[in-house]
């Protein structure tokens, strides 16, 4: 008999500041995804970016989850602890020719266009302050669980993309497809701001030889048109807010508002009216959604 692997997700938020209402999007969303099959939800902390890493925002982000009953399983992985593994990566592709060193700066990407061209693809360089790109392989097509089948921009997914940086630090693309492959991640739920990556991260576990797992994405909360929360723009900690109430508002968001005879119910009652009838296919195809109407 085949065996089936078991369900398995994951919520990997970067530590850069509290739990705020997009994110608290994205963890319940792939919560109930997971738990509405029996599957495994794990938590990975993606302080990959050390300089962006803020102090105590890992312990808050987790306090905060299990304020809401957002209980996960096992061990919480750290990106920053698992650095030998993807230099260990890094230095297999690097010997199957399939990255390699680049001198182009910021600016002169910039200046071009945003986009690099591939200028230093077969200049064999070895010295100096590098970045290492990995040669693009990324389809433009992709099936996504929430949004259907997707057609990214040619021009990311022809991209030759930096898989280490020049300052040393892996970027975000290589620890997380090392990451879900080693955890035996079977679907990703995250925001659709990380969609056009998707075939990056797909083509990546292709070279690897690993089985992707699928992909789904959900509708950014936006302060304004294009203005995504995060972070970054202050998005408001999301630690003093009712949970019930607070929960209510995302079940709303993703296209499960709560029966009428629920309003008073608890937040642990919420949840399992939530895992009990979560439906991905009711999550909005909007690529995003003004979050004020739902507070
Ligand atoms: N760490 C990323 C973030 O907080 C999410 C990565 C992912 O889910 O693939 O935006």
């Amino acid at each position: 008999m085949p065996i089936v692997p078991v369900y398995t997700g994951r919520f990997a938020p970067s530590p850069s500041g509290p739990l705020h209402f997009g994110s608290l999007i994205a963890a319940i969303s792939s919560y109930l995804q997971a738990k509405s099959q029996q599957g495994n939800w794990l938590l990975r902390i993606e302080d990959i970016d050390s300089p962006r890493t803020v102090p105590g925002a890992a312990d808050s982000i987790m306090r905060t989850l299990e304020l809401f009953g957002l209980y996960w399983h096992g061990p919480v992985i750290y990106q920053s602890q698992r650095l030998e593994r993807y230099q260990d990566i890094f230095n297999q592709l690097k010997q199957q020719n399939l990255i390699y060193g680049c001198q182009c700066s910021r600016k002169q990407i910039a200046e071009q266009g945003g986009t690099y061209q591939g200028q230093c693809a077969s200049l064999g360089l070895t010295t100096g302050r590098l970045a290492w790109r990995l040669r693009a392989n990324a389809k433009e097509n992709f099936t996504d669980l929430v949004f259907g089948e997707q057609t990214i921009s040619a021009e990311i997914a022809a991209e030759d993309y930096i898989i280490k940086r020049r300052d040393g630090l892996f970027s975000y693309q290589l620890a997380v497809v090392v990451d879900d492959w080693d955890q035996g991640v079977t679907e990703v739920i995250r925001g659709a701001d990380l969609l056009e990556m998707t075939p990056r991260q797909q083509a990546l576990f292709q070279l690897l030889q690993a089985a992707a797992p699928q992909y789904g994405h959900i509708p950014l909360a936006v302060s304004a048109p294009n203005m995504k929360l995060s972070k970054q723009n202050h998005a408001t900690d999301i630690r003093n807010w009712p949970v019930a109430h607070t929960l209510a508002k995302v079940l709303q968001f993703l296209g499960h508002p709560i029966p009428l005879e629920l309003k008073a119910a608890p937040a642990t009652e919420l949840l399992s009216w939530a895992i009990k009838n979560w439906q991905i296919a009711k999550v909005s195809r909007q690529y995003e959604i003004l979050h004020t109407e739902f507070l």
